[in-house]
């Protein structure tokens, strides 16, 4: 039976808000725009779903952007993380990624842990690489987008033990649908997650004394 442990990616695997790093690319303006559209959707002050393209819309990111957001993933890594990730594999767990952010930026920093299912947003580039869409039908561009993510993965794979952990409330909708949910503080501490989770943690690593023994 498979044991599956899902990160969330912005402010757990990696110290940066990858959205809010490609509005700094598109400038000021924009960058104070969306940075204040974030904070409230991940406060729960409003719904994902509403930010969602209006955020898009504004910075309109291309192809190159996002793989300068992708090296900063990279560079801004959680200190812990690799060693966790190897460890949790080396023990049975397969790790994914189920995040609100876009799966091409998201890559570089998935392939450096060794994580290969990423359930991120797609989106989509004209032949010159400009933002050309996203999927809209995906389900992390909405409340309840992780939830659902989480009872697709049950139905497909039925595991025995499946955990979540995450810094924002998008990640705390999966406490109900996940065997034991974790916050992550190490960056960003919400006090909704850290009543609302069964443990909170501020590094990664400390998940092997829980999860590998
Ligand atoms: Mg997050």
């Amino acid at each position: 039976m498979k044991k599956i442990i899902a990160f969330d990616c912005d402010s757990t695997l990696s110290a940066i808000e990858g959205v809010d790093e490609l509005a700094r690319l598109a400038g000021d303006d924009i960058f104070r725009q969306v940075e204040d559209l974030t904070t409230q959707a991940m406060d729960g002050s409003i719904a994902i779903e509403d930010v969602f393209a209006k955020r898009l819309d504004l910075i309109q990111p291309t192809r190159e952007q996002c793989a300068l957001v992708g090296q900063m993933y990279l560079e801004q890594i959680e200190p812990t993380a690799k060693e966790t990730i190897r460890t949790l594999q080396e023990h049975g767990w397969e790790c994914i990624i189920i995040s609100g952010g876009f799966t091409p930026c998201i890559e570089p920093l998935a392939a450096e842990l060794g994580i290969t299912r990423i359930e991120a947003v797609p989106l989509h580039f004209s032949e010159n690489g400009s933002f050309s869409g996203f999927d809209e039908d995906y389900p992390t561009t909405r409340n309840g987008g992780k939830p659902e993510i989480i009872q697709q993965i049950k139905a497909e794979s039925q595991p025995s033990q499946l955990v979540m952990i995450g810094d924002g409330v998008s990640d705390l909708e999966t406490q109900p649908f996940v065997n034991k949910f974790f916050g992550y503080l190490g960056y960003t501490p919400r006090e909704r997650v850290k009543q609302g989770a069964n443990q909170s943690i501020y590094l990664l690593k400390e998940l092997l004394d829980i999860l590998t023994k």
